[in-house]
């Protein structure tokens, strides 16, 4: 479902674009390189704990501010805490917040299709994972699919010069814990805290279980989910976009919802909104669908091995296989 996207938005006019391509690139593979540098300080698990720290912080600013504020709306704030969230979501060194929600408001429009620009279903794991975000073809983006917020001189600013963020926000890890802090804060967590993002370009459309019939390929992934704060109910996102949180049921773990539901008591965000009672009526239906097929799935492979003519063979399972308890 992707209702946050205007079918009439056809235009390529005007492309916003980004001045530094070149220079983008170079920063991307120097930085990613610093990780090397955690062979100059002396292993201590505090340092652990601040890289996590700072992982976590800013896939909040992904997960919670690019994705769910800026590409879909999916909760309210002021427009002064909408620019610290912004330049939260900066830090991770994934350019700038109109940039990455205008191109993944994309994604949902031609999910896993030819126009998709990250789908593993179209151009293979390496390059939905990270390849197409350092394609120079993607380094403009239109901003009609993003006017909503483009209307912000502010965010047009961080968006434009979006390499202030993560170099203001490496000073101060300097500035705190000096050359162990920029190492494991910055250089260690921002390598990580990319792949980790991109698991759900990548994984999240081939790794896990599909509980609604979306038209793409997107999966529902606990561990991609502990990865990136909720973002690995993705098959649940792309059915439906618009809710703030991903997990749709209490046993599906999502932080930045936690997090987001939290600021709301506090009068930071406001109007998060939910799925409807209809779309988890109709998950719990196809869940339940999905595991009476898994049982009679298990029951009829039982069945058939013992006989083993022929049927148990085909099915390719080991004769050990068949004489496990499938239960009732
Ligand atoms: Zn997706
Ligand atoms: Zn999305």
């Amino acid at each position: 479902m992707n209702s946050t996207i205007s079918d009439e938005i056809t235009t390529v006019e005007p492309l916003v674009k980004q001045k530094v391509p070149k220079l983008f690139l170079f920063l991307f593979f120097a930085v990613s390189a610093t990780i090397l540098f955690v062979f100059t300080v002396p292993f201590r698990w505090e340092l652990v704990g601040v890289a996590v720290a700072s992982y976590y912080l800013r896939m909040f600013g992904v997960t919670a501010v690019y994705h769910r504020y800026f590409s879909h709306n999916s909760y309210k704030t002021s427009r002064v805490f909408q620019f610290i969230l912004a330049f939260l979501g900066a830090t991770a060194m994934q350019k700038g917040p109109l940039w990455w929600a205008a191109h993944h408001r994309n994604h949902h429009r031609y999910s896993d299709t030819e126009k998709d620009i990250h789908s593993p279903k179209q151009k293979g794991f390496w390059y939905s994972h990270m390849l197409w975000f350092l394609n120079s073809d993607y380094n403009d983006y239109e901003s009609k699919m993003i006017k909503d917020y483009f209307k912000y001189p502010e965010l047009v600013f961080l968006d434009k010069y979006h390499w202030i963020a993560p170099l203001s926000y490496a000073i101060g890890l300097y500035a705190i814990g000096g050359w162990e802090w920029l190492v494991y804060g910055y250089a260690v967590a921002t390598f990580f805290l990319g792949h980790g993002t991109w698991t759900i370009n990548s994984l999240a459309h081939v790794i896990g279980k599909r509980r609604y019939e979306t038209k793409d390929e997107s999966k529902n992934n606990f561990i991609l989910a502990l990865i990136t704060m909720g973002e690995g109910w993705h098959n649940n996102h792309h059915h439906y976009a618009h809710s703030v949180n991903q997990g749709f049921y209490w046993y599906e773990v999502d932080f930045s919802y936690y997090i987001l539901k939290a600021m709301s008591w506090f009068g930071l965000v406001w109007d998060l909104k939910k799925p409807p009672v209809k779309v988890l009526d109709e998950g719990r239906r196809m869940d339940a669908i999905r595991k009476k097929r898994d049982i009679y799935m298990s029951r009829e492979k039982g069945k058939w091995l013992p006989t083993g003519l022929g049927s148990g063979i085909r099915s390719g399972l080991q004769p050990d296989m068949a004489n496990a308890s499938v239960g009732d």
